[in-house]
């Protein structure tokens, strides 16, 4: 493992290394992102010193204390969407969009709810998460967007299917609830095939999903971590890059344009 800091050389010099092993892996490559990939959006850590976790309980976003109090999660939620909704992608999220169009990404599995890979242009995404813009009917799994059902709750009404009148739920993945079946075995089929995997923004505590760049970096794949602190993985890592992902990744990209002769 090679740790690089905020060295302008270092730090183009990893580029060159990720963006050359990315071309050799012609495409059997994806990344995995966490929080850290849209602080610099201004969407708040949930776990960090300021993150969201400090003025809501997470017990709140347990699926057990949503049965019990259905309208006031929903409330709280309402609170939560409001703080990521006016957030734009910043130049990480449009350099991960840039390297699946240079076909070099398959594309790219988060951990986040906030939709900013989409706004970027990403278009092979796998919510492990969920997505924090959409509701879902627990019942029958009808879903929809979310905008609707928070008028409904800012009124006081409790949210129900439209379909069967079962309750409906922020389509986010609550504490105490499996992950989205389907997301998780796109996320590693990725992980099967891929030669190269960039972590970028998450320290990989939080399971099952950390269990997907593990399983790539154990059956061999090149394992690159942008991340500001330290991660679970960080011995398993060529390169470990201390530095914002959003000075870092357009260098990525602009060494693999280089390299692809479209720069
Ligand atoms: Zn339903």
């Amino acid at each position: 493992m090679r740790e690089v800091r905020e060295d302008k050389e270092l730090l183009l010099e990893a580029a060159r290394e990720v963006a050359e092993a990315l071309v050799e892996a012609g495409g059997n490559a994806f990344v995995f992102t966490g929080a850290g990939v849209s602080t610099e959006s201004g969407i708040p850590d949930f776990r960090g010193p300021s993150g969201l976790w400090r003025r809501i309980p997470p017990e709140k976003f347990t699926i057990e204390y949503f049965h019990a109090n259905p309208l006031e999660v929903w409330r709280l939620y309402s609170e939560l969407y409001r703080s990521m909704s006016g957030a734009k992608p910043n130049e990480a999220h449009y350099a991960i969009a840039r390297l699946e169009a240079l076909g070099l990404i398959q594309g790219v599995v988060t951990q986040n709810i906030d939709g900013l890979h989409q706004a970027a242009g990403s278009r092979n995404v796998i919510e492990l998460h969920g997505s924090g813009s959409r509701a879902v009917c627990l019942e029958c799994g009808f879903t929809d967007s979310i905008e609707r059902w928070l008028v409904k709750v800012a009124g006081g009404v409790l949210p129900r299917c439209p379909v069967c009148g079962g309750l409906m739920k922020p389509a986010a993945v609550f504490f105490g609830e499996e992950l989205p079946r389907e997301a998780l075995r796109r996320a590693f089929d990725l992980a099967h095939a891929a030669r190269v995997v960039i972590v970028v923004g998450s320290s990989l505590t939080v399971y099952p999903a950390a269990l997907v760049p593990e399983e790539a970096a154990r059956r061999g794949a090149r394992l690159y971590i942008v991340n500001l602190g330290e991660t679970s993985l960080d011995w398993m890592a060529e390169i470990v890059v201390r530095a914002r992902a959003g000075s870092f990744l357009p260098l990525v990209v602009g060494e693999a344009e280089r390299l692809l002769g479209r720069g």
